[in-house]
């Protein structure tokens, strides 16, 4: 009788590699039959591929995309050296749930999904890794090198989304997905926003950290007297911070408040209305009082000229976006280190709303 590899054999592991999981599994999937498995695409947010065996859908995630993504390269090559790494894996199908498998992948890390039953009954033993489908699949992946490569060189920076309804529909990859991510902002690209939307403005659209975005805002339209601007009150009924208060909250957070519109602010608390000089878009349009200023999270989907690990000067960047944008050229975003807001965090201009995904509103 052969010895089966179990649990402890794999207890070094944190997650495993496809070649691991076949080697320890316990399904013949070489001879299943029907022995095909459908490429159905790839996630770039979740660095998921998937695939149906028969009527089962198959994932399997790469976080090791993440990482080779950046070195230099072929998109095939490093499909192919990030496949050779750790996997997390996951089938619909029973026997992956029911036969334990789930739950072994739960304690050794490749499972993506949680399972904490123990398999009492079919799978004491905690024998095998994977169910047939994915014994199969994983065997066969440099099948399907060739066409998850063709999926991120078709998709590279040519569909952008910008709004909203997109956003949740769409997990297209872009050059800049793979190559970036949240780059080095430390919670992703943020946008502060009067209204919501991504208008940006004649020299393009900002994006930063989560504090530059929230600057960047309250110097366009003003500080909350209490609080911040969060999307849910009306930008007309909300108190805005006089002199005073400026004063009070820019100690408190340890940045100046009193630049942009703050400058003009009266001494005492004041609403919108009370001023006769209207806060603007970066398009020069007044903010309407009914609309929701917020900072939303992005990510960065179009092109971009520069990597976010070496940006650019503020002021350059800003001007080559100006330029480009003036001569209906600017067809990508550029990485820069802040001078103002955030001093010192990285931020992006972008030509428009089409080189982001809303992520949360
Ligand atoms: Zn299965």
């Amino acid at each position: 009788m052969i010895s089966l590899p179990t649990f402890r054999d794999f207890q070094e592991l944190n997650e495993a590699s496809p070649a691991e999981l076949v080697s320890g599994s316990n399904r013949a999937g070489r001879r299943f039959v029907p022995l095909r498995a459908e490429y159905l695409g790839l996630s770039f947010r979740k660095k998921e591929l998937r695939f149906a065996v028969g009527k089962y859908r198959l994932t399997v995630a790469v976080p090791a995309l993440k990482v080779v993504s950046r070195l230099k390269g072929s998109d095939l090559d490093k499909l192919s050296a990030a496949l050779g790494d750790d996997v997390r894996v996951h089938c619909t199908c029973p026997d992956f749930r029911y036969g334990g498998f789930q739950y072994v992948g739960t304690q050794l890390d490749y499972s993506l999904r949680t399972e904490d039953r123990f398999p009492s009954v079919r799978n004491p033993k905690e024998e095998g890794t994977v169910c047939k489908h994915l014994t199969y699949l994983l065997g066969q992946l440099d099948h399907y090198t060739d066409d998850v490569a063709a999926d991120i060189a078709r998709s590279r920076g040519t569909r952008w989304y910008s709004d909203v309804r997109h956003a949740n529909e769409s997990e297209l990859p872009t050059f800049n997905d793979f190559v970036d991510e949240s780059g080095p902002s430390p919670d992703g690209w943020y946008h502060g926003s009067p209204s919501g939307d991504l208008r940006g403005g004649p020299n393009g659209l900002h994006v930063g950290s989560k504090l530059a975005a929230t600057q960047a805002l309250e110097s366009r339209i003003g500080v909350p007297a209490d609080g911040w601007w969060d999307g849910k009150r009306t930008y007309g009924s909300t108190l805005l911070a006089g002199q005073r208060t400026l004063a009070r909250l820019s100690k408190e957070r340890g940045y100046g408040l009193v630049t942009g519109y703050n400058c003009g602010a009266p001494q005492e608390d004041y609403l919108p209305k009370s001023r006769k000089d209207r806060a603007k878009y970066g398009d020069g349009t007044a903010v309407e009082y009914d609309a929701r200023p917020r900072v939303v999270k992005v990510s960065i989907v179009g092109p971009m000229s520069n990597s976010s690990y070496s940006p650019m000067e503020d002021a350059r960047a800003n001007g080559i976006m100006a330029g480009m944008r003036r001569r209906g050229m600017a067809r990508k975003g550029y990485f820069y280190t802040n001078a103002g807001e955030d001093e010192g965090s990285v931020s992006a201009v972008l030509p428009d709303g089409r080189h982001v995904l809303v992520e949360e509103v």
